[in-house]
C-alpha cells in the first residue's frame, strides 16, 4: 500500500497564511510507522505556483491565469514519476479538509463553504484510483483516529 500524503502534512511551512498546527507530523508518522505502508509526499500546488501566500477561496484560485493548467501539468508530471513505484499497490490519498486544492469534502467559494473537490484532487482523480481519508487540521485527534481505523481494516 502506498499513501499519498498532502505535502503540508509533512511540511507545514507551505500552508497558506502561515498556519501551523503543532505535533501533527510527528503523530502522523508515528501512526503510519506501525503499518506496512509506503508513503509519498505529494507536491503542494499552491506553494509551487505562488510560494508563500495568504489564504484564498477556490473560486479565486480558479481565476488566477495559468493556475489550472499548472495543476494539470503537475499531475501529469507526478503520474510519470510514480508510475514505477505504484505498480499494483493500493493507493490512499490523505487529503486536507476545506483546502481549495486538496479537499475531498467541502471548499470555500466566495463567502460560502460548499460541497466540492479540490482543484488538485480533481486532477489526481483523473489519473489514479485511491481510497481517501480526509485530514482536518482543526480535528487532529479525529483525523488520526479515522486513518488508524482505515489502516486497521485495510492493512492488518
Ligand atoms: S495546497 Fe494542499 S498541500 Fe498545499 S498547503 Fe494547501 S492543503 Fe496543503
Amino acid at each position: 500500500m502506498l499513501v499519498f500524503l498532502s505535502h503540508c502534512l509533512l511540511n507545514q511551512l507551505v500552508r497558506a497564511g502561515g498556519s501551523f498546527t503543532p505535533g501533527v507530523t510527528g503523530r502522523l508518522l508515528e501512526l503510519l510507522s506501525k503499518y506496512p505502508v509506503f508513503i509519498y509526499q505529494l507536491p503542494c500546488p499552491e506553494y509551487f505556483f505562488l510560494g508563500l501566500r495568504e489564504k484564498k477561496t477556490q473560486d479565486v484560485w480558479e481565476s488566477i491565469p495559468g493556475f489550472k493548467d499548472f495543476v494539470s501539468n503537475l499531475a501529469d508530471d507526478l503520474e510519470k514519476k510514480v508510475r514505477q513505484i505504484i505498480e499494483d499497490k493500493d493507493l490512499i490519498l490523505v487529503s486536507i479538509a476545506r483546502s481549495p486544492c486538496c479537499s475531498t469534502g467541502m471548499v470555500h467559494r466566495g463567502d460560502r463553504l460548499v460541497k466540492g473537490r479540490g482543484i488538485w484532487v480533481r486532477e489526481l482523480e483523473k489519473r489514479f484510483k485511491f481510497d481517501i481519508i480526509e485530514f482536518d487540521f482543526k480535528k487532529v485527534d479525529e483525523s488520526l483516529h479515522k486513518l488508524k481505523e482505515f489502516l486497521n481494516k485495510k492493512v492488518k
